[in-house]
C-alpha cells in the first residue's frame, strides 16, 4: 500500500483517546499516514557501548552493563527515603551510584549480585560518578544496540506513548508501502525502497542507514513537489484559446500614457483567459511598484465589459483610498460606475451606494473589509480581487467571495517569494508573476550610513529637496516601547526642522486617526509637505513619485523583507531615488548580510531568496496555511543540491513519459492525484 492509504483517523489505534488524539492534533497528525510520517526530531544512540570510562567532563551518557554489588538508604532533603544502589560497570571496572529517588520498589527487583544494562546521564563529581536519571534492566527493556527515535512532543504526550503508537502501525504484519520513486531513481541515486526508509527513519539500524534514509524521503519529497511544478507549469502554458480583450480595455490601454510591460501583458492574458473559464483561484505576485495594480484594474474591466461586477478590497482605509481614486481617475469617461465603501461612510450615504450595488448600477467597488459586512448586497458579483492578501484572513476571503456565484478570485501580493516556497505556501492557487519593473525605473541606489556619519547624507538629501523632490524618514516601531519611541521620532522630528528650516514637514504614526493621515498623505502628495518623518511602517502600497528618499533608521533592526517594502515607496517614477540605512552601534553578522543584500539588489526575488537562506523558510510560512506539499524532511536551505537533482530527474521523466503513463511511473501519477485530493 502507499503511506497516504493509511487514511483512517489515529483514534482507531488502540490506546489512543481523545486526549491523546488532540495532542497530536497539534503536531499536525490526525490520520495514520500522518503518525507514520512524523519522523523523529533527534535520535537516542544506544547502539555504541559508553562505559564510565567515557566521561571525561562533568556530565554524559552510558550504555554500559553493570553488577549491583550493594544496597544502602539515606533520607533526602524532604524527609523522603531514598535507595541508593552501588554498582560496578563491567566496561570499565568504576563504580556507579545509582540514586532511586521515589523507586523503594526496586529493592527487590535488583538485588545484590544481580547484573544489569544500564542507558543513564551520569554526573562526575570529584571522580565519583552518580545517576538519578536512567533505564535499568534487561537488554529489550534498555534498548542495548538500538538507535532510539526521539520524536516531537506535544501536551501530555510522552516517547514511550509516541514510539508504541507509531510501532503499532509499523508492526502490522504484511504492511509493506509500496515505492514512491521509479526503481531507476532509486538505483541512480542509491536510496532505499520507501518501505525501508520509513522503517529505518524511524528505527535505524545505524547512522549511516539513517543518513540514506533521511536522503530517500527528502528526495521523494523535493521529487514530487518538482514534479507538480513542472505539471502546473505545462497546465499554465497550455495553449488555451486566447481571449478576446473588449473594447472597454481596448480603450483603456489605448489612453495610458506608457506601454503595459511583457510581464503585465502576460499576466493579463493569463487573468483573462483564467476568468473566461471561470472559476479562477490566482495569486498576481510582483516587486513593490511592478505595476500590479494596474493589471487589476483592467482585468476588471474584462469582467464589468460582460456585465459582471467586481469588488476590489484593500487591508486599510488610506490604501482603499488611494487605490479609488486612483481607479475614478484612471476610468473616468468610460462608463465604468466606480464606487468606494468603507466602515465610516456616512448612514445615509451608504444606503444609496448600497441600494446602487444591488441594483447592479455599480460596476466596481473598492473598500476595506466593510465590503463582506452583511448588508452589503451584490447583483452580479463575478470577480472579487484583493489587495495585499497575506492582510486579510481565509474566513473574510470567503466571506467576501460568498455574495456572488463562485466569483473569480485574484489576490495580490508585493512580498515576492522563491519558487519553491510559492508552491508549498500557495498550494493549488495559480501563479502570474511581474518580474520586470515598468521600463524607465532607475534602481534605488542604496547607502548605508554608520549612525555617526550621517552628515553628508542630510546634505545628500537637501539637494533632493532643492530639486523639488520629496523623502520620508522612518524609524521602527516597537510595539510596547511606542511612548519612548515616540518620543525620540518627536525629537528627530525637530531635529530635521532645524536641518531644514524651509522645508516643510509632518509627523505621521500610528496613534494619530485614519482621517489625520489622510490628511497628511494628501499634503505630501500635494507637495504642500516635503518630508515625512514616521514611526510605524509607512503603508505598504502607498505611491508619491516625486518622492526619492527613503531614509531608514535602525535599519538593523528590520528585516529584508520590511527593508524592501520600505524602499519599495520610492523609485516609483522615472526619477533616481535613494535610499539611506542608518545603522547604530556594532552590527550582528546577520544585520551585516542583510544590508549588504539591500545595497547589492533592487530585485525583490533576489533578496527572498537571501532572505531564506538567512532566516529559514519557517519564517515564509509560519503564519501561513501550510499548502499542499508540506516537507517534513527536505529542507529548501540545506538540500539545494538533492534538489536541483530531482528537478533534473522530474524534468527527464515528464520529457520521456508526458502522460506518466508507463508502467514504472504509474506511482507518479497515484501520488500527484492523492496531493491534489488532500488539497
Ligand atoms: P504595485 O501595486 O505593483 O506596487 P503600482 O500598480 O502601484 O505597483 O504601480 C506603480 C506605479 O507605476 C504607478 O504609478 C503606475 O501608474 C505605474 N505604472 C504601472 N504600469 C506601468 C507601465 N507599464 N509603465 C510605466 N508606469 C507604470
Ligand atoms: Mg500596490
Amino acid at each position: 500500500m502507499y503511506v497516504h492509504e493509511l487514511s483512517y483517523p489515529i483514534t482507531k489505534i488502540k490506546g489512543i483517546g481523545k486526549v491523546t488524539a488532540s495532542d497530536f492534533a497539534t503536531l499536525g497528525v490526525e490520520k495514520a499516514s500522518d503518525l507514520i510520517t512524523l519522523f523523529p526530531r533527534s535520535y537516542d544512540d544506544r547502539s555504541v557501548m559508553r562505559s564510565l570510562n567515557d566521561i571525561s567532563e562533568e556530565s554524559g551518557t552510558i550504555n554500559t552493563a553493570v553488577t549491583i554489588t550493594e544496597h544502602s538508604h539515606y533520607f533526602d532533603s524532604r524527609k523522603n527515603r531514598v535507595l541508593k544502589l552501588t554498582a560496578k560497570d563491567l566496561n570499565s571496572g568504576r563504580t556507579l551510584y545509582i540514586h532511586c529517588f521515589g523507586r523503594s520498589f526496586m529493592e527487590n527487583a535488583y538485588p545484590v549480585g544481580s547484573s544489569w544494562f544500564i542507558n543513564a546521564n551520569v554526573a562526575r563529581m570529584k571522580g565519583s560518578f552518580s545517576t538519578s536519571s536512567f533505564t535499568l534492566g534487561s537488554e529489550e527493556v534498555v534498548g542495548v544496540g538500538k538507535i532510539l527515535p526521539v520524536y516531537p512532543l506535544s501536551g501530555s504526550l510522552t516517547q514511550r506513548a509516541v514510539r508504541k503508537a507509531v510501532d503499532s502501525i509499523l508492526g502490522v504484519k504484511y504492511i509493506k508501502f509500496e515505492d514512491e520513486l521509479p526503481y531507476s531513481i532509486i538505483e541512480k541515486h542509491r536510496l532505499m525502497h520507501t518501505d525501508e526508509a520509513i522503517r529505518q527513519m524511524h528505527h535505524p539500524r545505524d547512522m549511516q542507514s539513517l543518513e540514506r534514509a533521511r536522503k530517500t524521503i527528502a528526495y521523494s519529497e523535493l521529487f514530487h513537489l518538482e514534479l507538480s511544478l513542472l505539471m502546473k507549469n505545462r497546465k499554465d502554458g497550455k495553449k488555451t484559446v486566447k481571449s478576446t480583450v473588449s473594447a472597454l480595455e481596448k480603450k483603456l490601454i489605448g489612453r495610458l500614457p506608457f506601454k503595459l510591460t511583457d510581464d503585465q501583458e502576460k499576466c493579463l492574458e493569463e487573468i483573462r483567459c483564467d476568468i473566461d473559464r471561470g472559476g479562477m483561484n490566482r495569486l498576481l505576485q510582483g516587486d513593490v511598484g511592478s505595476g500590479k495594480t494596474l493589471v487589476a484594474w483592467l482585468s476588471a474591466l474584462h469582467v464589468i465589459a460582460k456585465g459582471g461586477q467586481t469588488a476590489f478590497m484593500a487591508p486599510t482605509e488610506l490604501l482603499a483610498r488611494q487605490h479609488a481614486e486612483g481607479a475614478a481617475e484612471l476610468l473616468s469617461g468610460t462608463g465604468v460606475n466606480v464606487a468606494f465603501l468603507t466602515g465610516d461612510i456616512k448612514k445615509k450615504e451608504r444606503g444609496y451606494l448600497l441600494d446602487a450595488l444591488k441594483r447592479g448600477d455599480i460596476d466596481l467597488v473598492i473598500g476595506t473589509h466593510a465590503l463582506f459586512s452583511k448588508d452589503v448586497v451584490f447583483r452580479n458579483l463575478q470577480y472579487v480581487i484583493i489587495d495585499e492578501q497575506h492582510r486579510f484572513g481565509v474566513e473574510q476571503r470567503d466571506a467576501l467571495s460568498s455574495k456572488g456565484k463562485k466569483p473569480s478570485i485574484l489576490m495580490m501580493s508585493a512580498t515576492p517569494i522563491p519558487r519553491t516556497l510559492a508552491l508549498t505556501v500557495y498550494g493549488s492557487m495559480d501563479i502570474s508573476t511581474i518580474y520586470s519593473k515598468p521600463h524607465g525605473r532607475k534602481p534605488v541606489i542604496t547607502h548605508i550610513v554608520d549612525e555617526k556619519n550621517r552628515e553628508r547624507m542630510y546634505q545628500a538629501i537637501g539637494v533632493e529637496f532643492q530639486r523639488g523632490h520629496q523623502a520620508y524618514f522612518v524609524y521602527p516601531r516597537i510595539d510596547d516601547e511606542g511612548e519612548s519611541d515616540l518620543k525620540d521620532v518627536t525629537t528627530m522630528y525637530s531635529f530635521l526642522k532645524t536641518k531644514y528650516p524651509d522645508i516643510p514637514s509632518r509627523l505621521i504614526h500610528s496613534r494619530l486617526s485614519e482621517e489625520e493621515k489622510i490628511e497628511i498623505l494628501d499634503e505630501f502628495r500635494d507637495k504642500k509637505i516635503m518630508y515625512l518623518v514616521s514611526t510605524s511602517v509607512v503603508e505598504v502600497g502607498i505611491d508619491i513619485p516625486d518622492a526619492t528618499c527613503m531614509i531608514i533608521e535602525h535599519a538593523e533592526r528590520f528585516g529584508l523583507a520590511a527593508l524592501h517594502q520600505l524602499r519599495g515607496r520610492v523609485g516609483r517614477s522615472s526619477l533616481q531615488s535613494y535610499c539611506f540605512l542608518v545603522y547604530y552601534g556594532s552590527l550582528s553578522e546577520e544585520a551585516v548580510s542583510r544590508l549588504k543584500v539591500m545595497r547589492q539588489t533592487n530585485d525583490g526575488f533576489e533578496i527572498a531568496e537571501t532572505d531564506l537562506k538567512i532566516r529559514g523558510p519557517g519564517e515564509f510560512t509560519g503564519s501561513r496555511q501550510s499548502g499542499f506539499l508540506r516537507l517534513k524532511v527536505a529542507s529548501l536551505v540545506n538540500d539545494v543540491e538533492l534538489m536541483a537533482q530531482a528537478k533534473e530527474d522530474a524534468g527527464e521523466i515528464l520529457a520521456s513519459d508526458p502522460g506518466l503513463i508507463r508502467q514504472e511511473n504509474a506511482m507518479l501519477r497515484i501520488i500527484a492525484a492523492s496531493q491534489v485530493a488532500i488539497n
